[in-house]
């Protein structure tokens, strides 16, 4: 599919520069200061490509929002849309339509265990708000369990959950919501020394908050299988089984949110797989169809089906399991079929991307650690790999970001879009990524590491 280096159409800085002053002129943008902002017009993009109006093309270590799991502008998934759009291009969520049914069909074949029904959203922090809700009916009980190294979204009960600092400015204070620490063994919360500790005092901590909160009152516990944008913290091995146990003891919904590790991103169909462990509810979006038409989920387990087969779920969205995204998503997932894109993003994670990574850690003093897995990696930077000070303080803006800011300028300069977050640099190419696309890609980032070697 396509060529790994795409034809470049003319420059073209004059549009560009009426698209710029539009977009500053009248678009709103996420998580921003509107007037401190530089957004890139993008005039197009293939594969893992992407360029702007004056003739530069970057290569897409982000994958957008670690969305699109099988690159840019796919003929097929692209066709896909256009003959549902020819065919039926909307329709109402209560009757059964053709591609609806069929991506039901095909992602419920793929989730482990018995999560066997799907209720469809258009995105993640909607599964999310989904996923409680139906944990809530079922337990009948309110309180949810998250972690603080985490993020499930951004609608009211999702940006509760989420434990970083992105909650701040909006947390509406308890909303039934109580946060606790995940494992983390580069910062252990726990004071631990190797993984099997760090897991086992990590059950220990959560086994007492549960104590302490009255499990009876406890819906829901949601994770990330692997935490993405708090820093693609991969748990110890035992951890979620570990969690799945709590759960069960105690009649809890364990929700996992695999809306960023999903649909091939930690080479595997979903993260869960590496972890053989079943949740009740798994929330998912992004890689589904590769954010061609919004679209997200949560594959429910045969126990909670049970509760809503006889009286309603009380719950529904006007444009829930659109044809326009189902399509998008059928296509999408035979295209991972076809072109083995689990499999790819599993080999080059192993082979590729992980011995590179290492290689640029023991070259550079500001890479304090490298994890990951399949093409879910970070980078965490760092001052001082002894004292493993972050490269700049946590939640960092301005002038105190400025180490952060100048690698990712050096970063782009070089022709490498990064995707950062904090004192973090995160490698999540498309999953249909090449060989030569990561090695070209890790030319650049080597070179960007020098400028954020300067700030150690
Ligand atoms: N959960 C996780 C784990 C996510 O990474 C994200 C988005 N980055 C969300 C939920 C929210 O998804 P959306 O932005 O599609 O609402």
């Amino acid at each position: 599919h396509g060529s790994p280096l795409p034809e470049l159409p003319e420059p073209d800085p004059q549009t560009g520069a009426a698209v710029k002053a539009a977009d500053r002129a009248h678009v709103f943008h996420s998580w921003s200061a509107q007037d401190l902002i530089d957004p890139l017009a993008v005039a197009g993009a293939q594969g893992s490509y992407f360029w702007d109006y004056e003739g530069n093309r970057f290569l897409d270590f982000s994958s957008g929002l670690v969305f699109t799991n099988i690159g840019y502008q796919h003929p097929k998934v692209v066709a896909a849309i256009q003959e549902q759009a020819g065919r039926l291009a909307t329709f109402a969520p209560a009757f059964a339509v053709e591609a609806r049914s069929e991506a039901a069909r095909l992602i419920a074949e793929r989730t482990p265990g018995d999560l066997d029904k799907i209720f469809f959203t258009n995105g993640g922090a909607e599964a999310v708000e989904n996923a409680v809700r139906m944990a809530r009916v079922h337990t009948g009980r309110t309180k949810v369990l998250s972690a603080y190294r985490s993020y499930h979204g951004s609608t009211a009960a999702a940006i509760n959950l989420t434990g970083d600092p992105r909650r701040w400015a909006s947390d509406s204070g308890s909303a039934g919501v109580v946060h606790f620490w995940a494992p983390f063994l580069y910062r252990s919360p726990f004071y631990a020394e190797n993984e099997a500790q760090e897991c086992e005092r990590a059950l220990a901590h959560l086994e007492s908050t549960l104590a302490y909160e009255g499990p009876q009152t406890i819906a829901a516990i949601i994770l990330e299988t692997i935490p993405g944008t708090a820093g693609i913290m991969t748990p110890p091995p035992g951890y979620l089984q570990g969690v799945r146990e709590l759960c069960d003891r105690y009649g809890i919904v364990f929700i996992l949110d695999e809306v960023m590790a999903g649909f091939g991103r930690a080479g595997t169909w979903f993260a869960a797989d590496h972890y053989d462990v079943v949740p009740d509810l798994m929330t998912f979006a992004k890689g589904v169809n590769s954010g061609y038409v919004p679209l997200g989920g949560v594959a429910i387990s045969g126990k909670i089906a049970e509760t809503f087969a006889k009286r309603p779920y009380p719950g529904g969205l006007t444009y829930s399991g659109h044809p326009l995204a189902c399509a998008a998503a059928v296509a999408t997932l035979k295209v991972m079929d076809e072109e083995g894109v689990v499999e790819n993003a599993a080999r080059l994670g192993t082979e590729v991307v992980e011995p590179e990574l290492r290689r640029l850690a023991e070259r550079h003093p500001s890479v304090g650690e490298v994890r990951g897995v399949g093409m879910f990696w970070a980078l965490e930077l760092v001052k001082d790999r002894e004292t493993r000070e972050p490269l700049v303080p946590y939640n960092a803006t301005g002038e105190a970001n400025a180490p952060m800011a100048a690698f990712g300028a050096a970063a782009k300069k070089r022709g490498l879009w990064p995707f950062i977050n904090m004192n973090r640099t995160h490698v999540v190419p498309p999953c249909t990524v090449t060989e030569e696309e990561l090695k070209e890609g890790f030319v650049a980032l080597d070179e960007a590491l020098s400028v954020a070697d300067e700030h150690t």
